[in-house]
């Protein structure tokens, strides 16, 4: 299969011309469509009787609903199944999802939940494989290979930014240095001094070190750097613009979550229009996210995946949140893989900030646990020099209001750690009147996101 496979992309590659830039991993991404289906198709079959054999809670619901897994006859029979959500990750927790033993599982990684516990994901030996071809594949819709420097910015950890992007650029050939998050001048001067060709941060990082360049004397154009892969937030073309004018990288949208496996769903490709999902591993589908009901090609809606391969820890029809369509239009790159468009918002109330999840029910479990606060509160998102602030406007009680400055500054402390506990932030904390934040008829609006671009 492998070797039919890279001979079919091989000959396509030819034929859109970018037989230079062509790595053998990303043969899936040419392969005609009918074959990509019939791979598709049997992958399919096989994880559902894999989490119907050996992960009760979809054993459960796929009885609730009468199917077994011989009722997948065509890929239109996924939507025959049940959805999967965030909160069965945390219901699980930690490990009640896996359909590995602990003996084949060689990675554990957690991102945050909605409430204070994570979700935990895991990995056996052959996912950790198949996450690094397709962050191969990645790296190669960005035109970059063997002789590449990578500088990888994203935070390494239990976050799977890190890790993700660093086994698959090794796994390319290329140069990785594992700068991680932070030591903003320190990065600059790894950028400039090792000769950098490329850099995977946030987006909204990677401008903080344009500026932060710009500070220190240092013109990025005179830089060799030259694709800037950003992920792990939305973001939008004025920023993409704004950093192409600023250095002589192009600049790169990179999709991923770690309940699918973590960077490495979805890439744009060097035409830049959409992201071309890795669908020979993750099936996509766009649904209404208030019916469930599946949409055509080419109408906006809910993002759902399915992982086809991954073996500690299948995800049937996951609701990611992310609202986006699916682009089946051939792509000037040759790939026949779909896209999707970029994201540009979620369907449920999660915040990104700094490349880390938090959700404003995190921060109202956190003012809850304390007291001389009352459930009126306020998270303003602003952004200076690119980096993401985060504050807490927080009514307190009329009595502790009136009470002496040091009772407050205290309360102030406590909040902002407890903020810290449960998100992993340092929020600004400002304590408010009683009354000051306005209040709504209906759904209050508890996200003020002012950060431009
Ligand atoms: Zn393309």
């Amino acid at each position: 299969m492998n070797v039919a496979m890279a001979e079919t992309g091989e000959k396509c590659a030819d034929q859109v011309g970018v037989a230079a830039r062509f790595h053998p991993e990303s043969a899936p991404d040419f392969l005609p469509l009918r074959q990509l289906r019939v791979v598709q198709l049997q992958r399919l079959q096989a994880i559902v009787r894999r989490a119907y054999e050996r992960v009760k809670l979809y054993r459960e619901r796929l009885t609730q609903r009468n199917i077994t897994p011989e009722d997948i006859v065509t890929l239109g029979d996924i939507a025959k199944l049940p959805f999967t959500v965030k909160a069965d990750l945390r219901d699980t927790y930690p490990f009640g999802l896996f359909a590995s033993p602990m003996e084949e599982i060689v990675r554990l990684h957690a991102s945050s939940g909605t409430t204070g516990k994570p979700i935990v994901v895991a990995y056996t030996e052959e996912d950790v494989k198949v996450w690094s071809s397709v962050m191969v594949r990645t790296f190669a819709c960005y035109g970059l290979h063997r002789g590449d420097i990578i500088q990888n910015s994203y935070g390494y950890g239990l976050f799977t930014g890190g890790l993700g992007a660093h086994y698959g650029a090794e796994a390319l050939g290329a140069t990785v240095i594992p700068t991680s998050g932070g030591n903003t001048e320190r990065q600059i001067m790894v950028l400039k001094d090792f000769g950098v060709t490329a850099i995977c941060c946030t987006p909204s990082y990677f401008v903080h070190l344009v500026e932060k360049a710009m500070e220190m004397g240092i013109d990025m154009k005179t830089l060799p750097l030259r694709a800037g892969i950003f992920g792990a937030e939305p973001w939008t073309e004025a920023m993409r613009k704004y950093v192409q004018q600023h250095t002589n990288i192009k600049a790169y949208d990179v999709y991923g979550l770690s309940e699918i496996i973590g960077p490495g769903v979805a890439a744009e490709c060097e035409c830049q229009c959409g992201l071309h999902v890795f669908e020979d591993h993750f099936y996509p589908e766009i649904i209404n996210p208030e019916t469930g009901e599946v949409l055509p090609d080419g109408a906006e809606g809910e993002l759902v995946l399915t992982t086809l391969s991954k073996q500690a820890m299948p995800m049937l029809r996951y609701r990611t949140r992310d609202i986006t369509s699916l682009v089946s239009e051939p792509c000037g790159c040759g790939r026949t893989i779909r896209r999707i468009s970029r994201i540009s918002r979620r369907s449920d109330d999660m915040i990104i900030i700094r490349g880390v999840n938090v959700f404003p029910s995190q921060i109202e479990t956190a003012l809850m646990g304390i007291e001389g606060t009352v459930p009126h509160y306020q998270i303003v998102l602003t952004r200076a020099q690119g980096l993401d602030k985060m504050e807490i406007r927080v009514e307190v009680t009329p009595d502790l209001f009136s009470d002496k400055i040091g009772a407050l500054e205290t309360l102030q402390k406590k909040l902002g750690y407890s903020i810290f506990n449960i998100t992993g932030i340092h929020a600004q904390i400002t304590l408010v009147e009683p009354r000051s934040i306005p209040r709504s008829e209906g759904k209050a609006k508890r996200v003020l996101d002012e950060r431009k671009m």
